[in-house]
């Protein structure tokens, strides 16, 4: 039996069968490459979700995480540390906001919005108690807790974890009108994901979020922007809600923040936004961790410098261009933005195709059915980018 076999037979043993990756075992990883247990290179167009925007042990970052990991790792919010203010204060300016909660997965970083959002709804909107609702869209994908899974309209992500939370009302996304008749007294905020990362990259309708943000402000919600795999850096701007020139009044925050080393989340608001929290109404026991702020604090200094951004924004370009020469009668749509793209494929499985590019050297995600989704790390070359879309030509056109 070949190592990597042997390998994935006893991760099938041992490991819950709630994924299925692959058949490929890595073991090391730089930039863009990795390698497997047994020599190979691979390109990497997945980036874990868009976690690793920065790559594979980016240096500048694992110097940092180092640093810290030998001097202080963890405190519990019990006592400040000294990395939590610097991480707070340079990401909420980041954002153009006032403050941040930090959390660890997407996931909590969600579900601290809910909460943030229904207290803020009792507390500033007079909501009657236990009444809050939440406004959700079609497709969305926030997360995988039975809170988040609650308000999902993917079977798979539901059947038989029921029963649910309450609360969450879900409209068309791309639809304003639907948006506005779905709203009433008791509606606190409107959760969205700008740009649709899991459905396939799915892209708004040009206007939406302006309708979204108009809405909000005249009826008094919160717009709750969940760019966990969206935001930084990923469609050539800090926050995808720039391109429509739209601020939300609280950015949902994870996986690239954490550098690719560490799970860290956030949410960042305005002060009479997230100011509703009062000591043991939330929290977290790894939650704001010296070593999570550390590394945080290095992403967001690199994000300020506007390169990653540059980078996803230029070759964007290149990525839109090579991905429209893909054979039509093989693709049936592309929709992509910056460094991020979702393909519907005209006749072909996407896992199917994703096993083909493994055989050639590439990493990539079937989203679900026919749709696979591309989110090379920021840092790849223009090189690598062109090699990588040719050899899903190559595969598409075998
Ligand atoms: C990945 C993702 C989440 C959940 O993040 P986890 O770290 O996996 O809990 C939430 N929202 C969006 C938009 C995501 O892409």
């Amino acid at each position: 039996m070949t190592a990597t076999a042997d390998e994935i037979q006893r991760a099938e043993a041992s490991t819950a069968n709630n994924y299925r990756p692959l058949p490929v075992v890595l073991r090391e990883g730089h930039g863009a490459w990795v390698t497997d247990i047994e020599g190979g290179r691979y390109l990497d167009m997945l980036s874990g979700y868009s976690a690793l925007n920065f790559g594979h042990t980016d240096p500048e970052l694992l110097a940092v995480a180092h640093e810290q990991l030998d001097r202080l790792t963890l405190t519990s919010r019990a006592f400040h540390n000294d990395q939590l203010a610097t991480f707070c204060a340079e990401l909420a300016e980041l954002a153009g906001m006032e403050m941040a909660l930090p959390m660890n997965t997407g996931a909590e970083a969600v579900e601290t919005a809910i909460k943030t959002a229904r207290k803020w709804g009792y507390q500033v909107k007079g909501v009657p108690p236990g009444q809050a609702k939440i406004i959700v869209v079609d497709g969305n994908f926030h997360g995988r807790t039975v809170t988040i899974v609650s308000f999902s309209d993917d079977p798979k992500a539901t059947a038989e974890f029921g029963p649910f939370t309450p609360g969450f009302v879900r409209v068309p996304f791309g639809d304003g009108d639907a948006l506005r008749s779905a709203i009433d007294d008791n509606t606190v905020a409107v959760l969205l994901e700008p740009i649709q990362g899991e459905r396939g990259v799915v892209l708004p309708p040009p206007g939406y979020l302006r309708t979204v943000r108009q809405l909000c402000s005249t009826h008094g919600l919160l717009m709750l922007a969940d760019e966990v795999q969206s935001g930084l850096g990923r469609t050539g701007r800090t926050f995808a809600c720039e391109h429509d020139d739209v601020m939300p009044d609280l950015y949902i925050l994870g996986k690239a923040l954490g550098g690719g080393i560490l799970p860290v989340s956030a949410v960042v608001a305005r002060r009479d936004v997230l100011g509703v929290f009062r000591p043991g109404e939330h929290g977290s026991t790894f939650g704001g961790n010296p070593l999570a702020c550390a590394v945080g604090t290095a992403v967001v200094r690199r994000l300020k410098t506007g390169e990653p951004q540059r980078r996803a924004a230029e070759l964007g370009a290149v990525f839109a261009d090579v991905l429209s020469e893909l054979p039509t009668t093989e693709v049936a749509e592309v929709r992509s933005v910056g460094l991020w793209a979702g393909l519907d494929l005209a006749t072909r499985d996407g896992r199917e195709v994703c096993e083909d590019l493994l055989r050639r050297g590439v990493l990539a995600n079937a989203a679900h059915g026919r749709t696979i989704r591309l989110s090379p790390p920021l840092v790849i070359s223009e090189e690598d980018l062109r090699w990588g879309v040719d050899q899903l030509a190559a595969v598409l056109t075998k």
